[in-house]
């Protein structure tokens, strides 16, 4: 390990042997040596020239200088330390801190502006957000492009593209210079601007590498090396430059060119996280909005996604709720039963006191409560009205899972001692009292009869059935046949409660056995399995809401897969900035937080696109009366595994972006 002041000595950049083979014979493409093992010494503070005709070598041996690709063989050491031994970090602080890259096509990222441009290789050294921009601008301003900081790279001229590259080379420093064909794209008078440009940084004391065709370029520098089919075939090896200059252009007077020792196995000079954190959400922001199409059909799949999901959780919840609420009102162990004209004719049959009593005795059934109802005109002083007169008794409000809101129930004793008494539903309540809270005490006249109000049920609600109980007054069974339905020999319908809802098929079948030896084989009568079919509903309604659930699952996968897509779509695409990037010293962490900050960001923007349509189509579908129950869970539910997708599937193409091999990235592959 090297530190402290480097040894003039000790050369700065040390190849030997350095050989470079493409293509690969075992998978059938033919290899091609393109190095053919070169031996070079560089010091520190040299202006070098490699020269030599097109397809020589020189990019191939510039990518290796410049640690952006790897020999296939030999020894590379810098500052005495062999490379070969560093990590992807190490080889990124080396590219940060040591070198700065000019290419012959500028490699500008095309989105950000000069500023930006030239503010990125101290964003990934972690140099604070002041300073940074202020040292950019500098630099530009000294370059003469201060009147062009927020221009993209398509508004300047090629000249003014490369002068920001430099800028950016000299960012973090730019100790070794590599120049690769800096002036090929440029015109004369351009060219000729960018070599003083080079020759001052050289004099600044800059160790320069410069790569050329053009030997009137080469000559510039003040050492020429030729380079002819991957082999050094001349050196005009000049005595080896102080090291001892100054850096003015780039440090400031008297700045000493001195390089730190290249930090090994650890990301000691990492920048801090908020500053990497923003500067990703920013470039992820701005592609965002430079691609607004695409941008917008990916959010519009995690949109579809989310909303699905809340929608059809609110839906099915709301249905299951209203199968609850029925069971609830309903109950799930109730039975009815009538007498019926018999299928093979004849006259229907009698429910006889004497019927009943024999079910109450069976063993599955809990309740059996006998009703006679008819609308009845009812009179409270000049108010009258048709009402249905419902005569049960007092066991109603437990069947029904009922309760009045005031006053109270009659009683059983109250029923057999035949007691003029009534309950009144909600609405029958407001229609007979309208201006009486409390109509305890008072005497409705039902049919010719007077009854005392002693309760008031509480509001029922909307039921499934035809009949509104609200609507109902309630009288205790024999009073209502003593008093009101003289003409009734027996039950309209009978309420039989079972024992439980697991029992009510076994509790039909049994009132069905022991009807049928009472009645001498006649079936005369007719069982209704309410809670039977109650029971098949809410089956069918909880499988709709698992369906509907499932649904949502998947369209949620859809939208992830649609990120996923457009994320490698995004480094498809992006791959020459991802090389940019690593060649001015992003670590492959870096790479691989930028690629997912930019998922979370879509999938966070889709998310939150997703909980307020969500929210405004549930809010249509209450003013549409769809029943429909929105719980906070499923929404944060919702949100997070859209955001949880969206990362999974962002995060396989972001791995690939940051294990991209910066040569191949730069040449867009
Ligand atoms: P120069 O920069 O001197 O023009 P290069 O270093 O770019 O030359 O290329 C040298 C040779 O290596 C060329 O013949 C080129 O075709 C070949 N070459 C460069 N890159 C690759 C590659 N990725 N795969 C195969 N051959 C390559
Ligand atoms: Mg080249």
């Amino acid at each position: 390990m090297v530190s402290g002041p480097v040894d003039a000595n000790q050369p700065l950049i040390a190849l030997r042997g350095i050989r470079k083979h493409y293509g690969d014979p075992a998978s059938g493409q033919p290899l091609v040596t393109v190095l053919h093992g070169i031996d070079l010494d560089i010091y520190a503070g040299e202006f070098v020239a490699v020269v030599g005709s097109s397809g020589s070598g020189k990019s191939t041996l510039m990518n290796i200088l410049g640690c952006l690709d790897r020999p296939s063989d030999g020894s590379y050491h810098f500052q005495g330390q062999d490379v070969a031994q560093f990590d992807s970090d190490a080889l990124a602080w080396l590219r940060r801190e040591a070198f700065g890259f000019v290419f012959q096509g500028y490699h500008l990222i095309a989105s950000e502006s000069a500023s930006e441009n030239v503010e990125m290789p101290a964003i990934y050294s972690g140099l604070p957000k002041e300073e940074r921009v202020q040292r950019a601008q500098g630099l530009l301003q000294r370059l003469g492009l201060g009147e062009r900081l927020g221009n993209r790279p398509n508004q300047l001229s090629g000249g003014q593209q490369q002068r920001v590259s430099i800028a950016r080379a000299l960012m973090n420093g730019g100790h070794i210079i590599l120049a690769d064909e800096p002036t090929g794209a440029l015109d004369s008078h351009s060219g000729a601007e960018v070599m003083a440009l080079l020759r001052e940084l050289a004099a600044a004391g800059h160790t320069i590498i410069l790569i050329t065709h053009d030997r009137d370029v080469a000559a510039q520098a003040q050492r020429v090396i030729e380079i002819s089919d991957g082999r050094v075939v001349g050196d005009s090896a000049s005595q080896p430059a102080t090291a001892a200059t100054t850096a003015t252009i780039a440090q400031g007077e008297g700045t000493r060119m001195e390089l730190a020792p290249v930090p090994q196995g650890g990301s000691a000079s990492a920048a801090p996280l908020v500053a990497e954190l923003l500067e990703a959400a920013r470039s992820a922001w701005r592609g965002m909005r430079l691609n607004r199409v695409r941008t917008s059909l990916t959010l519009l799949g995690i949109v579809i996604g989310v909303v699905s999901v809340i929608v059809m959780l609110a839906i099915g919840e709301g249905a299951r709720r209203k199968v609850v609420e029925q069971m609830g009102t309903m109950g799930t162990a109730i039975l009815y039963m009538g007498s019926k004209p018999p299928a093979t004719g004849g006259p229907a049959g009698q429910i006889t006191e004497e019927d009943l009593d024999a079910l109450r005795e069976l063993p599955e059934i809990r309740r059996v409560m006998p009703v006679i109802g008819d609308p009845i005109t009812v009179r409270y002083g000049n108010a009258d009205k048709q009402v249905y007169v419902f005569a049960a008794s007092e066991e109603m409000p437990l069947v029904h899972h009922w309760k009045p809101k005031l006053g109270r129930y009659y009683t059983d004793t109250e029923d057999r001692d035949l007691a003029p008494l009534v309950v009144l539903g909600h609405k029958a309540h407001k229609h007979f009292f309208p201006d009486t809270p409390n109509p305890l005490g008072r005497q409705l006249i039902i049919g010719t009869s007077a009854f005392e109000v002693i309760g008031v049920m509480s509001e029922r609600g909307a039921d499934s059935g035809a009949q509104d109980y609200d609507d109902m007054v309630f009288i205790p069974y024999q009073s209502g046949r003593a008093r009101v339905y003289q003409a009734q020999t027996q039950p309209d319908y009978v309420v039989v409660e079972a024992m439980s809802s697991e029992v009510v098929n076994e509790a039909e079948t049994a009132i069905h056995r022991v009807l049928l030896a009472r009645h001498g084989g006649r079936e005369d009568f007719g069982i209704g399995n309410a809670a039977a079919r109650i029971q098949a509903e809410a089956a069918t309604r909880q499988s709709m809401a698992v369906m509907l659930g499932l649904i949502a699952a998947v369209s949620l996968v859809v939208g992830g897969i649609g990120v996923m897509n457009v994320m490698l779509m995004t480094v498809r695409e992006r791959t020459r900035e991802i090389g940019i990037r690593m060649a001015v010293g992003a670590r492959q962490s870096d790479i691989l937080r930028q690629f997912l900050t930019e998922a979370s960001l879509v999938t966070l923007s889709g998310g939150t696109v997703g909980l307020v349509v969500g929210a405004l189509v549930g809010a249509v579908l209450v003013l549409a009366g769809v029943p429909v129950v929105f719980s906070i869970r499923a929404m944060a539910g919702a949100f997070a595994c859209a955001v949880v997708t969206g990362l999974v599937f962002g995060y396989m193409p972001a791995k690939t972006a940051a294990r991209l091999d910066p040569v191949r990235a730069l040449a867009g592959e």
